[in-house]
């Protein structure tokens, strides 16, 4: 007899695989370095053991085998929803797959003075010019997780501990804006993103991610 195709169901699938997963101790997340607020990302995606499974039963040695160590690590809702099913091969790939989002959508040229937008604003609110207003601007978010992404990726630091210190006062901030009422952050990423829904864009690339890192550092 053959096997039927599961329907992926999330809840199911996360219970079913949630065995396998080593949980990484941390209170911010792994790819940016924002407080992660108890909030997970399972590596790889339980859509990805979903499918590997096919449908049949599957042993945590061939999982292991095929996927290394599997980890439930400390991620941001932000970066998650950047992250959707994308599997990469390492967490710089996951992190270039996040900056993906924000990056300057070159098909609109508006999109470049958005971004300066975001880093002039930064700048003031850093010289104390400007209140804690600006993070409503989601080019000023743009602006921040590109810095935190890109400083990891290109080795800049290796920890939030390690960050500039206008990268730590902008993310703190930008945390507590984005805290103080629900569904935010959720709303956030899709602005950021330039994005009506997620539904519509959960398996989709966003642009393609450039080599070289964008010039957005607020100039202190
Ligand atoms: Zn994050």
């Amino acid at each position: 007899m053959g096997r039927v195709k599961e329907r992926y169901n999330r809840r199911a699938a996360e219970q079913r695989f949630h065995p396998v997963y080593q949980p990484v101790a941390g209170d911010r997340c792994i790819y940016c370095g924002m407080p992660s607020h108890g909030k997970l990302d399972h590596q790889p995606p339980v859509y990805v053991l979903h499918r590997f499974a096919d449908g049949g039963l599957i042993t945590k040695k061939a999982i292991r085998e095929r996927f290394g160590e599997c980890k439930l690590v400390p991620c941001c809702t932000i970066c998650n929803m950047g992250l959707g099913a994308f599997h990469g091969r390492d967490d710089n790939e996951r992190r270039r797959e996040i900056a993906n989002w924000f990056l300057v959508d070159d098909r609109y040229p508006e999109d470049h003075f958005v971004m300066e937008l975001g880093r002039q604003l930064l700048e003031k609110r850093l010289q104390g010019k400007r209140g804690g207003e600006i993070y409503e601007f989601p080019g000023v978010g743009r602006v921040i997780y590109l810095n935190a992404l890109f400083g990891f990726i290109d080795g800049d630091f290796n920890c939030p501990e390690e960050f500039p210190t206008w990268l730590q006062i902008a993310q703190t901030e930008l945390s507590e804006w984005l805290g103080a009422e629900p569904k935010r952050k959720s709303k956030y990423f899709l602005d950021m993103a330039n994005l009506a829904s997620y539904d519509l864009v959960v398996n989709r690339r966003a642009k393609l991610t450039p080599d070289r890192r964008p010039i957005l550092t607020p100039l202190l």
